[in-house]
C-alpha cells in the first residue's frame, strides 16, 4: 500500500501550469527531446525552436507527439532570433516558468585539434553558441519569470577533467558551468534557480562530431558504477524534477547523470 503523500509535497512534482521553452531539440535521439518528453508528461506547456528550415521536420517530429504550444526558428548565432522568441512568448503566455538549454557547437577544426591550437575565431564562437547563449537566454528570460523559475544548461564532465577528444568542449563547459553558478547567485533573490545538468556521454548528433566517440561511450559504460549508459529519459527525469517545486531550495548546482562515472579517478 502506497502511504499518503505528506501534504508539503502533494502536488509538487507536478508541472501542471506551467510554462517551459526546450532550445536544443535536433531530433529524436536530443537530450533536449529526452527533456521535452519528460517537462510535457509531467504536465508542462511547452515552446520549442528548430535551428533551421532543414532541422523543422526532425524537430516536428518531436514536437508533434507532444503538446507543444509554440514552434519556432532560434539561430544563437543570430542577433535577434533568441529575442523572437521570447518576444512570442511574452504575447503568447506573457510568462515564462523555465527554460533548458541543451544547445552546444565547436567549429569542427578547432574542436579535432589541441586546445593550445584552437584558433581564435573557433575559440570564441564555440563560447558564443555554446555558453555566452545560455547568459543571453537567463536574461531575457528574467522579466519573464515573476514569480521565480528554472533556468537549466547541459554540461559534460570534460568541463573538470581532461577527456580525450573532448578539446576545446572542455574550457567552453567549464565556462559554461561557472556562468550557472553566478546566474545562480545573482537571479536566486527573484525566486530563479539555475542548474547545470552533467549527462555521461550519449550518441547524439553533436557527440558524433567528437572524435572517437565510441570509445568515450564503452569506457563510460565499463568504467561507470552501474556499468549503463545514461539516456535522454534518465536526464529528462532529472531535468523535469529540478523544474518542479520539489527542487524549490535547490540552486546552483552542477548535478552528474552518469551512473557513478564522476566518482572515479
Ligand atoms: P544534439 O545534436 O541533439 O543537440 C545539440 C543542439 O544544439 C541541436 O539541436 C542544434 O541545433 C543546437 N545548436 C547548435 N548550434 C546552434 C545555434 N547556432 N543556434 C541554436 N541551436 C544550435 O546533441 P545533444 O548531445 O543532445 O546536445 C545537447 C547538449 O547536451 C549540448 O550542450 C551538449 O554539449 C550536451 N551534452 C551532450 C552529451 C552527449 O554525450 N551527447 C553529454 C553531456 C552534455
Amino acid at each position: 500500500m502506497r502511504a499518503p503523500l505528506a501534504p508539503a509535497l502533494a502536488g509538487k512534482f507536478d508541472l501542471s501550469g506551467k510554462h517551459g521553452l526546450v532550445l536544443g531539440i535536433a531530433n529524436e535521439q536530443s537530450i533536449a527531446a529526452g527533456c521535452a518528453r519528460a517537462f510535457a508528461c509531467l504536465g508542462a506547456t511547452l515552446a520549442a525552436t528548430y535551428l533551421n528550415e532543414k532541422a523543422k521536420p526532425y524537430v516536428a517530429a518531436v514536437t508533434d507527439a507532444l503538446p507543444c504550444d509554440i514552434l519556432l526558428p532560434c539561430d544563437v548565432r543570430e542577433s535577434g532570433s533568441l529575442e523572437s522568441v521570447f518576444a512570442e512568448i511574452t504575447r503568447r503566455w506573457g510568462k515564462l516558468d523555465f527554460f533548458l538549454h541543451a544547445i552546444a557547437f565547436a567549429p569542427r577544426e578547432d574542436l579535432h585539434g589541441r586546445v593550445v591550437d584552437s584558433s581564435a575565431a573557433g575559440f570564441a564562437s564555440a563560447m558564443d553558441i555554446s555558453c555566452h547563449s545560455f547568459l543571453r537566454a537567463a536574461k531575457l528570460a528574467e522579466p519573464l519569470m515573476q514569480n521565480g523559475g528554472t533556468m537549466l544548461a547541459v554540461t559534460f564532465y570534460g568541463s573538470e577533467r581532461v577527456v580525450a577528444h573532448y578539446n576545446l568542449m572542455g574550457p567552453v563547459k567549464a565556462a559554461l558551468e561557472s556562468s550557472v553558478r553566478y546566474a545562480a547567485a545573482e537571479l536566486g533573490p527573484k525566486g530563479i534557480r539555475v542548474h547545470a545538468i552533467s549527462p555521461g556521454p550519449i550518441k547524439t548528433r553533436a557527440a558524433s562530431g567528437i572524435e572517437r566517440f565510441d570509445e568515450l561511450l564503452a569506457r563510460a559504460a565499463a568504467d561507470a558504477p552501474e556499468h549503463q549508459l545514461a539516456t535522454i529519459e534518465d536526464v529528462g527525469g532529472l531535468a523535469a524534477f529540478l523544474v518542479s517545486d520539489a527542487a524549490r531550495m535547490i540552486t546552483g548546482t552542477v548535478i552528474p547523470v552518469d551512473g557513478g562515472q564522476h566518482l572515479l579517478a
